[in-house]
């Protein structure tokens, strides 16, 4: 999967032990859309959230359908 570009800088400035970490939480963040209920994580979206809390929401269009609305911002319970 191809680096957003503050991904890549994120990447330019932690360790790459760190910047695992953040990959692997950065994808449990993310989105479920509210009209094909697709299921985005915030890593595939160019983001990156790391050692974060709380369910912003932010205005994001779905990559499936193209939805585009305010999305809760939830994280997977694994
Ligand atoms: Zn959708």
């Amino acid at each position: 999967m191809k680096l957003s570009r503050s991904q890549k800088i994120m990447r330019l400035f932690t360790s790459e032990e760190r910047f695992k970490m953040m990959k692997e939480e950065s994808m449990i963040w993310g989105f479920t859309c509210l009209n094909c209920t697709e299921r985005t994580s915030f890593w595939e979206m160019g983001g990156i959230r790391y050692k974060a809390s709380g369910t912003p929401k932010m205005r994001f269009s779905c990559p499936k359908c193209k939805h585009k609305a305010i999305q809760l911002i939830d994280k997977l319970e694994l």
